[in-house]
């Protein structure tokens, strides 16, 4: 048995799907002699379209974010033409017989470790850039999915070093049963992608991909964050009952859909989604959320072949809005940088990249690109407005009173040009996102300055608590329900409420149970979370009423550590809702 950290409730029992960086053949077999030549061909050809690609990507990043910005998909065309890279590779498939792709994985380490040697820093950061070149060669050798993976029909479990949005879009629409990933935490991609889902998921399983081949059978419990490979037939049947059982209960959940959201005391409740693309807004409609509560735009643009201009941009948001509840949307601005990067915004290693360069402080950085973004949600909340909708725009990673200020105007100047230039506009409301806790303990002077505030948990929590969000190493510290976090967040809250801001909290932690409680009781009304944790959430908040969560949250707030209140948290929700443990996560 391998222990991680349950990251998406629920049990899967079904065969595993390895995806490496590369795909090596795990056989690492050779090429019969007269194949060699065929091989060579097809590297020259995946050369060719890996040309191509990176001509296209320069062209368009030049033309709309500049061509310094795109001068790296020319020094990777340089790598890619490399006569000593193509030497090398030619003599590994021709002489040593290897297929291209265990070829590639080769060169790529070996790269890696000569180039990691050394004390040159600028020649250490080119190992990124070797290692896009190689992926992005590897993507026209072999798919992620192989063509036999694509014909046979059953879902499967995936397993991967960290799931990245390309590999998911490379998935298309083949059904996953869970997902098992080697780094990560709590609010990793791999975590946010398997609970919008509604899939479990396991993160920081350290080793993994060396236990596992394809076709193994693999039994994931995203609650307890246990996988098991290969398990005798006792533990896999007990397994399976288990996952009935999660089906079940996820098929009486779903029922109450159609309900409103309220309390026992018949307070109503603000149930949103968080939505990454136009499916999860269909996945939130289905679930009866009330609207969208954070529409995290960068994965549009970690997605895209190149860059999606602003007419591009405007089309996606409209689409998204008209598939999303109440077409009820708030649009977060890009947030890239920390785990999340395209190359053309630059990116240089750090020594502290979620203390650096990330986010909002990026997007100041190219006011143009940032401003074709302002643009397109005006636009899009333009046009939503004339068929009934509601559209707000939010700015990630908010520091100071200055920054806020900065962004205000950008809106401001945004929707002059846009009159000047004749096209409609509309006055969106204007959020912060709360999640540095120098924007926390300034938070009254910020309200003069908002319509609205949503709390960014994840990161709030993992910059007060000092621990990385997705180091495995620290998740004991990187906790919501720790008294620190939970002091936090009452004032924020309680602040919000007495100036009479709106506030949503839209971390993971609005879909936990145990939180769910807590936020409630501490005057909380809205609640953005992954589409598949509504109906639970729908469902526990009918069995507590507000009197109730507010004596929890005052015993709560009594408790002096992390420990206490999870144990603590853990008696009150299975006492107030004991049908849902088997989608309870600590
Ligand atoms: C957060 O930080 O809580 C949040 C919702 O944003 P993200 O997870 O995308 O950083
Ligand atoms: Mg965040």
């Amino acid at each position: 048995m391998h222990k991680g950290i349950g990251v998406s409730p629920g049990v899967s029992v079904g065969k595993a799907y390895c995806i490496h960086e590369i795909f090596v053949h795990p056989a690492t077999r050779r090429l019969a002699q007269q194949d060699a030549l065929a091989e060579l061909g097809r590297f020259e050809q995946a050369r060719e379209k890996t040309g191509a690609d990176l001509h296209a990507l320069y062209q368009k990043v030049a033309s709309q974010v500049g061509p310094e910005q795109a001068a790296i998909f020319l020094t990777h065309e340089t790598i890619l033409r490399d006569p000593a890279f193509t030497a090398k590779m030619r003599a590994r498939i021709v002489e040593h017989l290897e297929p291209a792709t265990n070829a590639l994985h080769f060169v790529l380490e070996e790269y890696s470790a000569l180039l990691t040697q050394t004390q040159d820093d600028y020649l250490r950061e080119r190992v990124t850039d070797v290692r896009d070149v190689i992926i992005r060669l590897s993507g026209h050798l072999s798919p992620i999915l192989s063509q036999q993976e694509q014909e046979t029909s059953g879902p499967l479990i995936l397993v991967a070093q960290e799931l990245l949005p390309s590999q998911v879009v490379a998935l298309g629409k083949r059904e996953v049963a869970a997902v098992v990933t080697q780094t990560g935490g709590q609010t990793s991609h791999a975590a946010i992608l398997a609970r919008s889902r509604g899939i479990p998921a396991v993160s920081g399983v350290a080793g993994i991909l060396r236990h596992v081949k394809n076709g193994d059978v693999i039994v994931v419990d995203g609650s307890s964050g246990h996988v098991l490979v290969n398990p005798d037939a006792e533990t896999e049947s007990a397994y399976r009952k288990l996952q009935r059982e999660f089906f079940q209960l996820k098929d009486v959940l779903a029922e109450n859909r159609d309900r409103p959201a309220v309390t026992g005391d018949g307070v109503y409740v603000d149930l949103l989604a968080n939505i990454n693309n136009v499916d999860d807004a269909r996945a939130a409609t289905l679930t009866g959320a009330s609207g969208v509560g954070l529409f995290r735009t960068e994965y549009l643009f970690l997605t895209h072949p190149d860059v999606p201009d602003e007419e591009e941009q405007l089309a996606a948001y409209c689409e998204i809005i008209e598939a999303s509840p109440n077409h009820r949307v708030t649009i977060r601005t890009l947030d890239l940088g920390g785990d999340k990067t395209i190359p053309y915004l630059g990116h240089d290693r750090e020594a502290n990249p979620f203390l650096g360069w990330r986010s909002i402080r990026l997007s100041f950085e190219h006011p143009e690109f940032f401003l074709t973004q302002i643009r397109a949600i005006i636009r899009a909340a333009a046009a939503a407005q004339q068929r009934g909708g509601d559209v707000r725009i939010m700015f990630p990673m908010i520091t100071t009173l200055e920054e806020m200020r900065r962004v205000r105007a950008m809106v401001y100047r945004a929707c002059r040009r846009l009159q000047a230039e004749g096209k409609e506009t509309t006055q969106v409301p204007i959020g912060l996102m709360l999640e540095v806790p120098a924007a926390a303990v300034s938070i009254d002077a910020l309200l003069d300055v908002v319509d609205f505030v949503s709390i960014g948990s994840n990161d709030l929590v993992q910059y007060l608590m000092a621990a990385d969000r997705d180091n495995p190493k620290v998740s004991h510290l990187c906790q919501p329900l720790s008294p620190a976090v939970l002091k936090v967040l009452a004032t924020v809250i309680e602040t919000c409420n007495r100036r009479n801001k709106p506030v949503t909290l839209c971390g993971e932690m609005a879909g936990r149970p145990r939180a769910f409680v807590l936020l409630l009781g501490m005057g909380l009304r809205s609640f953005s979370m992954s589409p598949a944790f509504l109906p639970t959430i729908k469902d526990l908040a009918s069995h507590v009423t507000t009197d109730a969560a507010r004596e929890i949250v005052q015993h709560a707030l009594r408790l002096k550590t992390t420990n206490q209140v999870i144990r603590y948290m853990g008696q009150q929700v299975e006492r107030l809702a004991p049908n849902l443990r088997v989608l309870d996560l600590a």
